[in-house]
């Protein structure tokens, strides 16, 4: 029997992860000696969990809530990626070395630009939500030349740090939801968590642009209340989070082996069966 490096995510919760059937398939499509599972952590003992799955010689792994935080302040080296979302999803053991990456951005970009066919270049964008995801996705957005980016969240001072944090990479404003009414997005991208609590942001109904494109991060079987919202309101293009998902993945998977999985086939299989 060949000895198969081995990977997994690590949250807690996380029975209900995703990660695993999307590693196992890239695995396997692209003929790679490796297994991946899913690792329960406690909550407060994430460097134990982490060391011990090092220490019996993995290679690599998810980091998922609530350990983001944990595991950007235990990685040794850092990507600029995760640098800037101060927050690590991904991370790789060489030797000594821990090295910390966020992938979170560089899936949304791939999911909007590659699979959607959506070019984020000189377009108008709304970000909604100022937490984790937010901060991981702000530089790869901003890294395609926007023509500017809006980051609106229910704390609006949050929003605002984020404002000052990038000014250096584009053109950046800050505000409440409302704030924005009477201006219109071209991709208007939901990154709060309001969709897990079956909620909607405070929302301003002329933001939608003619032909825009809503993105909600969050992934369900029936569309989320934003999507709806959106829909109702003359988004042209609606998507929810299952590609920005596959394609994360893929983006670890390529750090890790240095392939790149096709991803297609995966999130279409995710949307029948999800
Ligand atoms: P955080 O807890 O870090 O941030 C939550 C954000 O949502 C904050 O900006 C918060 O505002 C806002 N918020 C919460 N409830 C409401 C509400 N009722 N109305 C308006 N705003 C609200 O969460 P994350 O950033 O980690 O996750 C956000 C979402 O992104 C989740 O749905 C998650 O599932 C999804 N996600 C999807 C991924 C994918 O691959 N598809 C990857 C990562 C995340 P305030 O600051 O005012 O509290």
């Amino acid at each position: 029997m060949p000895i198969l490096d081995a990977y997994a995510v690590i949250g807690n919760p996380i029975s209900h992860s995703k990660s695993p059937l999307i590693h196992t398939a890239f695995a396997q499509q692209t003929s790679q000696a490796m297994r991946y599972e899913a690792i329960l952590s406690p909550v407060d003992e994430f460097q134990k969990t982490v060391t011990a799955f090092h220490q019996q010689g993995g290679k690599g792994l998810n980091v998922t809530v609530p350990f983001k935080l944990e595991a950007y302040a235990f990685s040794t080296h850092l990507t600029e990626r995760a640098e800037s979302a101060q927050a690590v999803n991904t991370l790789q053991f060489k030797h000594d070395e821990i090295l910390g990456d966020n992938t979170d951005g560089a899936g949304l970009v791939r999911d909007i630009e590659t699979n959607l066919g959506i070019s984020i270049a000189s377009k108008r964008i709304l970000l909604m939500g100022a937490g984790g995801a937010a901060r991981g996705v702000v530089l790869p957005i901003l890294k395609q030349g926007p023509a500017m980016l809006a980051i609106a969240n229910r704390t609006p001072k949050k929003a605002q740090l984020l404002q000052q944090q990038f000014a250096a990479y584009g053109e950046l404003v800050s505000g409440h939801f409302m704030d924005f009414s009477g201006e219109s997005f071209d991709i208007i991208i939901n990154a709060t968590s309001a969709s897990l609590q079956d909620a909607i942001p405070d929302l301003p109904a002329n933001i939608f642009a003619n032909g825009s494109l809503a993105y909600d991060m969050m992934y369900s079987h029936e569309p989320t209340r934003f999507l709806a919202f959106a829909q109702q309101n003359g988004a042209h293009n609606l998507a929810d989070g299952i590609g920005m998902l596959v394609e994360q993945a893929a983006e670890s998977f390529f750090l890790w082996r240095g392939i790149r999985p096709q991803t297609k086939p995966i999130i279409a299989q995710l949307k029948t069966h999800a």
